[in-house]
C-alpha cells in the first residue's frame, strides 16, 4: 500500500502549507545489490506538508510501512554515544520511578534489545517490541524477550492479556516518526500503560530541525516531524497527559516527552517550552514557509564545495550510509561519479550501493585504502565520534560535514 494523501494522519483536518518538497526520491534505507538493475528502482514522491489543525509535520505520500520494516538493515547497537545515553537513560528512570523486580518496563521498536538490556542487566523484568523480524531474532539471542510484532490496539490487548498487567514504563524512542497509523500506535502505546504508568517518548524536534536546516532526516520511513505542540494534541486525543519534558543533543537536538493516562502538574520545563514554540509561532504557518529556501542553499553550498574539489582533483569519499546521508546525496543530485565509496560500519550494507545514487558502500578499512583526500561525514549528528575513529585510524585528510552549512573538522 502506497499513496497520496490530503489531510493528516492524526486529526483528520485538511493539510496547509508545504514544508519541503524534495522532489522524486529512491528510499532511503532500501540498499542495492552490485548486479541490480538501477533502471528498476522505485522511487516516490519525498514532500513534508503541515496540518492546519494540530501542526504536525508529516509527508504526503505514504510508503508501504511493511515493505520498508520487514527486512530493515539497522541495527541501534552500532553507535556507541547512543548506546551510553540509553544506559543513563535506564538509570534515570529506574531512579525516578523506582523501578525493581516487581516492575514491568515495556519498549516499543526495541530494535536489538540496546536499551532494555540494560533492564535485564539489573534485574528489571521487560518486552521488547519489534516489528523487524530478523532484528527481534538478534535481541532474543541476547537475552532481551522480545514479540515481533507491529504496535496496534489489537496486538497491545494481547501482550497485557498475555502477561497479566500493564506496563510501569512504556519507552518508545525515535519511533513516532516511523509508524503510518500513528492513531492506532498511540491508541496501543496507551493501552500498554498501568494507570500510574509513565509513557517516555524521545522524538527529534522540529524546532531543532528547522533551525539546523536538517531537512536530510526527512525521508520516506520517517512519515512525521514533531513539536511539543503536535505530540500534545495527538495524546491528548489518547487520553494520555504530557507533564514533564527535557531537551536532548541526540539526532540534531531532541526531546524527550513523559506522559500518563493519569493526570499529573506540568513541569516547568514543560511550561518553559509550551511558552518557546508559541512565542517562535509553531501554532502559524509562517514558522514553516520559507523552510525549503534555506535548504536550497545548503544544497549549493554543498555542490560549489563539491566542484572545487573536482576541480582541484581532489579525490573525495563519505562516511555513514545512513538514512539521512541518503536523503542528503539525492537531494544533492550526487551520483557515484561523484564520490569514490561511502564507508559503514555495517556488514549488512557494505558490499551494496546507496539508494539513488549507486555509491558504493564499504567497510571503513577499505575506504581508508582508497586513499581519498576528502571525506564527507553524512550523519553529521556523531561528527565528532567519526572524526575520532578516522583519525584514530590515521586518515589525515579533510573531514568535512555540510548541514546546515559545509564545515571543515
Ligand atoms: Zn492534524
Amino acid at each position: 500500500m502506497s499513496g497520496t494523501i490530503t489531510h493528516c494522519r492524526a486529526c483528520g483536518a485538511p493539510f496547509g502549507p508545504v514544508f519541503c518538497d524534495l522532489g522524486v526520491m529512491a528510499v532511503a534505507n532500501s540498499y542495492l545489490p552490485p548486479e541490480a538493475d538501477p533502471t528498476a528502482e522505485p522511487r516516490f514522491p519525498l514532500r513534508a506538508m503541515v496540518c492546519s489543525d494540530c501542526r504536525m509535520v508529516q509527508l504526503d505520500h505514504v510508503v508501504d510501512a511493511h515493505g520498508i520494516f520487514r527486512d530493515y538493515a539497522y541495527f541501534s547497537s552500532a553507535s556507541s554515544s547512543w548506546l551510553k545515553h540509553c544506559l543513563n537513560f535506564c538509570a534515570t528512570m529506574t531512579n525516578r520511578l523506582n523501578l525493581g523486580p516487581q516492575s514491568l518496563v515495556i519498549e516499543v521498536a526495541s530494535n536489538d534489545g540496546y536499551l532494555l538490556k540494560n533492564f535485564v542487566a539489573s534485574g528489571v523484568p521487560c518486552l521488547g517490541i519489534e516489528p523487524a523480524e530478523n532484528v527481534a531474532a538478534v535481541a532474543r539471542a541476547a537475552g532481551v524477550p522480545t514479540e515481533a510484532v507491529f504496535l496496534t490496539p489489537d496486538s497491545a490487548a494481547a501482550i497485557v492479556q498475555r502477561l497479566g498487567r500493564r506496563a510501569d514504563l512504556v519507552v518508545a524512542n525515535n519511533v513516532l516518526a516511523h509508524v503510518p497509523d500513528i492513531n492506532g500506535f498511540t491508541q496501543g502505546l496507551a493501552a500498554l500503560l498501568a494507570p500510574e504508568g509513565v509513557l517516555s517518548v524521545e522524538a527529534p524536534h522540529l524546532l531543532a530541525q528547522v533551525d539546523g536546516v536538517q531537512f536530510d532526516t526527512i525521508y520516506h520511513e520517517h512519515y512525521a516531524y514533531w513539536s511539543l505542540l503536535a505530540v500534545e494534541h495527538l495524546f491528548t486525543r489518547h487520553g494520555l497527559t504530557v507533564f514533564d519534558v527535557e531537551t536532548l543533543p541526540t539526532h540534531g537536538g531532541s526531546l524527550r516527552i513523559l506522559a500518563s493516562p493519569t493526570p499529573r502538574p506540568a513541569s516547568a520545563a514543560l511550561r518553559a517550552l509550551r511558552q518557546l514554540e508559541a512565542a517562535r509561532g509553531l501554532a502559524s504557518d509562517a514558522f514553516y514557509q520559507g523552510f525549503g529556501a534555506r535548504v536550497s542553499g545548503v544544497l549549493s553550498g554543498f555542490r560549489d564545495w563539491l566542484a572545487v574539489q573536482k576541480r582541484r582533483g581532489r579525490r573525495v569519499a563519505a562516511y555513514g550510509a545512513a538514512a539521512k546521508g541518503n536523503t542528503f546525496l539525492n537531494a544533492a543530485g550526487v551520483t557515484a561519479a561523484d564520490l569514490l565509496a561511502v564507508a559503514d560500519l555495517s556488514p549488512a550494507k557494505q558490499g551494496r550501493l546507496l539508494p539513488g545514487s549507486h555509491v558504493p558502500v564499504v567497510s571503513p578499512e577499505a575506504l581508508l585504502a582508497l586513499a581519498p583526500d576528502e571525506i564527507l561525514i553524512l550523519p553529521w549528528n556523531i561528527a565528532p565520534e567519526v572524526v575520532a575513529q578516522l583519525r584514530a585510524a590515521g586518515f589525515s585528510g579533510g573531514l568535512w560535514t555540510a548541514v546546515p552549512e559545509m564545515r571543515r573538522w
